[in-house]
C-alpha cells in the first residue's frame, strides 16, 4: 500500500557535502550555526540508500534536547537495516536540536540565559517551515525542512519534557489538511503504537509544528510520543524501535512480519487536568489504563501529610500521559486523558 506516499527511483543522494550511492549508508551532517568561540555545530545526518523503488522516509528526534528515547529508538531501529535490501532510502536526524541536546533541556539553555530576547522564538518544533536567515529556532526548523521536503513522508519521535510521560502515541495532522492527514494516519495505522491521537484542535496540531507543516507541505507525517523526559528506558525504546519497523515494513521498504500491540486506542482528543493544590503528588491510576468518569487518579497530599485533593476523572477516557514530577502546584498538570 506504498501508493499512500510517493516513491523514488534509486540513486545517488546527496546531503550536504556527502553522496551515498544505493546500497550504502552514510554518517553525514549539515552546517548549523557557529558559536561565539568559533564552534561549528552540525546537524547529524544519517543516509540508508536502498537499491530498489520505494518512499524516501524521514526520521528525527530530539528537537527538544531533552527527549533521548527517541535517538535510542532510532539508532535501534535503524542500526539492523541492510541497504542492498532496502527499497527507497531513510534520511535520519537522531539528534534535531544539538544546542538543545548539549544542554539536555528542551531549549537551548545557554543561548536563551545569554540572550533571550534574541531566542524568541526558542522552540525549533513550532517554527517550522523556518527561516535560514532567522534566529537559532528558525534556523534549525528550516535546515531539518530543507530535508523534510525531500521525503515522501515523516515522523519526528518525542518524549514530554522532564517531568511527563507519555504511552507510545502518534499524534496525528488535522483533517483538515487533507490527502497528507489521510495519507498520515494511513502511516500511524502501520506504525502501530497502540495508541493515535486524531484531534483538530490544541497544541500538537497547530501551524508551524513539524508535522503539520510538513503535512501542509505534501509530506504525510505525524508526532510520536513516547516515555518519559530526560530518562533512557529500555523498553520504550523497544516498543519504538518496534514501530519504526513497522513503518518501514508498511511502507513496503523492508520484509517482515508488523508486531502490533495489544491495544489500539483510537482518540478524539487531549484532556489535561490541572492541580488545584499544591504538594506532593501520588499518581494512582496505571498509565495507559482507560479509565470511568470519577475514577481515582492521583493524589496531592501537603507537606503535612493531609490529602488536600483527590483527583478523578471528570469523563471517561484512557491515561496518556502522566506527571512524573514528585510535587505540583497550583495550575500545573497532573495527567492528560485521551478521550474515546
Ligand atoms: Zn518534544
Amino acid at each position: 500500500m506504498t501508493g499512500q506516499v510517493r516513491t523514488f527511483k534509486p540513486e545517488p543522494l546527496t546531503i550536504g557535502s556527502t553522496t551515498v550511492s544505493p546500497g550504502d549508508r552514510a554518517r553525514t551532517q549539515l552546517d548549523l550555526v557557529e558559536l561565539a568561540d568559533g564552534t561549528r555545530i552540525h546537524v547529524p545526518v544519517i543516509v540508508i540508500n536502498g537499491v530498489n523503488p520505494g518512499p524516501r522516509i524521514y526520521l528525527g528526534a530530539a528537537i527538544h534536547g531533552d527527549e533521548v528515547n527517541g535517538v535510542a529508538i532510532l539508532s535501534q531501529a535503524l542500526g539492523e537495516i541492510d541497504p542492498a535490501a532496502l527499497a527507497g532510502s531513510i534520511v535520519c536526524v537522531p539528534v534535531q536540536h544539538p544546542l538543545a541536546f548539549h544542554a539536555d533541556h528542551r531549549i537551548p539553555l545557554s543561548q536563551f540565559m545569554k540572550s533571550p530576547l534574541d531566542q524568541a522564538p526558542i522552540d525549533a518544533w513550532s517554527c517550522f517551515p523556518g527561516n535560514p536567515t532567522g534566529n537559532l529556532a528558525e534556523r534549525v526548523a528550516a535546515t531539518l525542512f530543507g530535508l523534510i521536503r525531500e521525503c515522501s513522508c515523516a515522523i519526528d519521535i518525542h518524549t514530554p519534557t522532564r517531568g511527563g510521560r507519555y504511552v507510545p502515541i502518534a499524534i496525528l495532522p488535522p483533517r483538515t489538511l487533507g490527502e497528507a492527514a489521510e495519507a498520515a494516519a494511513w502511516l500511524a495505522d502501520q506504525f502501530a503504537p497502540g495508541y493515535v491521537m486524531k484531534t483538530n484542535s490544541g497544541m500538537y496540531v497547530s501551524s508551524g509544528i513539524l508535522c503539520v507543516e510538513a503535512s501542509k507541505g505534501g509530506i504525510p507525517s505525524f508526532t510520536f510520543e513516547i516515555g518519559e523526559g530526560g530518562q533512557l528506558e529500555q523498553e520504550m525504546i523497544d516498543e519504538g524501535a518496534r514501530c519504526v519497523r513497522n513503518a518501514l515494513i508498511g511502507l513496503g521498504m523492508i520484509r517482515g512480519e508488523r508486531r502490533l500491540p495489544a491495544i489500539n486506542y483510537v482518540l478524539r482528543d487531549f484532556l489535561g487536568i490541572r492541580a488545584r493544590r499544591g504538594g506532593l503528588l501520588y499518581t494512582m491510576a496505571t498509565l495507559g489504563a482507560a479509565v470511568k468518569r470519577g475514577d481515582l487518579l492521583g493524589r496531592i497530599v501537603d507537606i503535612f501529610g493531609d490529602t488536600v485533593e483527590t483527583v478523578v476523572a471528570p469523563e471517561p477516557g484512557v491515561f496518556v500521559r502522566a506527571t512524573t514530577l514528585s510535587t505540583v502546584s497550583t495550575g500545573e498538570r497532573v495527567a492528560t486523558l485521551g478521550l474515546l
